[in-house]
């Protein structure tokens, strides 16, 4: 019997939602709340597969934002009853080392995640207003955590620790946890189901390419390696993230400019990547089209970009003893084909050879003639991997 599942990512000021008819896997209504706490109003908008609105409500608190949503499900009918409503998932930022599924939320669960905020401290206490939110209102119905950094729990220790002291390991936790796992699992298991080959037998490269950016290494269906680390900072250039620069810049920085942690931490996660290569834009969008009529740092940006891209491809065939899919995902991996022509430039020494015409369609699979390694192209669906999640633990 078809069972309605909500599944829920909130940020600081912002809570998405998008509830699904499963197993059958049918997306029922979508929206967003926004500007949460950040005046008296927020703005609520969705959309279904014939309607779309947006209206400004009085209040503005994410409490009120699950109690307008559950009696909006209701007045339109997507829901007849809550008791209708069989389960809820919330996208958890940081599962640290105590989480490596998804897992059904009590009070220990809670007390977890919000120990783990620690190491999360933009994300986990959001994440939890959410939680706490629809356990307010629906204090029976099954809430599910579903974390960024479960799926990459399965790394091996060479590739979790850092080359730091290990005391720091072993006293503050630091060590490489991966994000946007829930996207790198579900792209890599959508392929897999493409292709038609059983997950676990294939060597996958899933690149995550967004405003946000990893890339995954994945053999027997687990997560190998990985280019976030402790935080998601590290690896890739970002859309104003710098990735992996040299540690000591940063001290170095701090102590010529007489910077606090605070303002380093601003430089490092909001003004570098591609806005503070190009001082243009961190849209990628906005670089192509600079760079086409020949704006220098928009070419060199994104040539930072895909080269970063390629290097870690690279390494990391290398790490898995070859591959045989390549998936590109997220806004960038599924809209952009010349950042995906140039990221996979030079790459012909691992027999990646992209179709030019399959690539500037955007078409799923879009490497030359039909050989291996596949490449595809993947619209991530993290909203609906949380939904199955919770299928799973009904
Ligand atoms: P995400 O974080 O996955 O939402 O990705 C956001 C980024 O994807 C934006 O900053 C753009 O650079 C890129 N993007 C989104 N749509 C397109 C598009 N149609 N063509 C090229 N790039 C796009």
């Amino acid at each position: 019997m078809s069972k309605k599942i909500m599944a829920i990512n909130s940020g600081s000021s912002s809570l998405k939602f998008q509830l699904f008819s499963m197993p059958e896997e049918k997306l029922l209504v979508k929206g967003l709340f926004e500007r949460i706490g950040l005046a008296k109003e927020m703005t609520f908008s969705y959309q279904t597969s014939d309607e779309k609105a947006e209206h400004t409500l009085p209040h503005s608190s994410h409490e009120k934002a699950v109690d307008y949503l559950l009696h909006f499900l209701l007045e339109k009918k997507f829901l007849s009853s809550l008791e209708e409503l069989s389960g809820v998932g919330h996208r958890v930022a940081h599962g640290g080392e105590y989480f490596s599924q998804a897992t059904p939320i009590h009070a220990e669960e809670i007390a977890k995640i919000e120990e783990l905020s620690i190491l999360a401290p933009l994300h986990n206490p959001v994440n939890l207003i959410g939680i706490r939110a629809f356990q307010t209102v629906l204090p029976n119905c099954l809430q599910v955590a579903v974390f960024d950094t479960a799926f990459h729990q399965t790394m091996a220790e060479k590739e979790y620790i850092y080359p730091l002291p290990m005391k720091y390991y072993r006293d503050y936790h630091i060590r490489k946890y991966g994000f946007h796992g829930t996207s790198h699992q579900y792209v890599a298991m959508q392929a897999a189901e493409k292709i038609g080959v059983p997950f676990e037998e294939l060597k996958i490269i899933s690149c995550h390419l967004g405003n946000g950016a990893s890339i995954c290494g994945i053999k027997d269906g687990k997560s190998v390696i990985t280019s976030m680390g402790f935080t998601p900072l590290a690896g890739l250039m970002m859309g104003t993230r710098c990735g992996d620069i040299d540690p000591s810049i940063l001290p170095y920085l701090q102590e010529k400019l007489h910077l606090t942690t605070k303002q380093i931490n601003v430089i490092i996660n909001e003004e570098s990547g591609l806005l503070g290569v190009s001082e243009l834009s961190n849209d990628s969008r906005d670089l192509v089209r600079q760079a086409s009529e020949g704006v220098h740092q928009a070419k060199l940006a994104l040539d930072i970009f895909t080269s970063r891209v390629r290097q870690t491809i690279a390494g990391y065939a290398g790490e898995l003893g070859g591959f045989d899919v390549l998936i590109f995902t997220a806004g960038i991996g599924e809209n952009s084909s010349i950042i995906r022509q140039k990221s996979c430039e030079g790459l012909e020494c691992l027999s990646i050879e992209l179709d030019q015409e399959k690539n500037q369609k955007n078409e799923c699979f879009i490497q030359k003639n039909n050989g291996k390694p596949y490449v595809l192209v993947i619209p991530t669906n993290e909203e609906l991997m949380i939904a199955r999640e919770v299928s799973a633990h009904l």
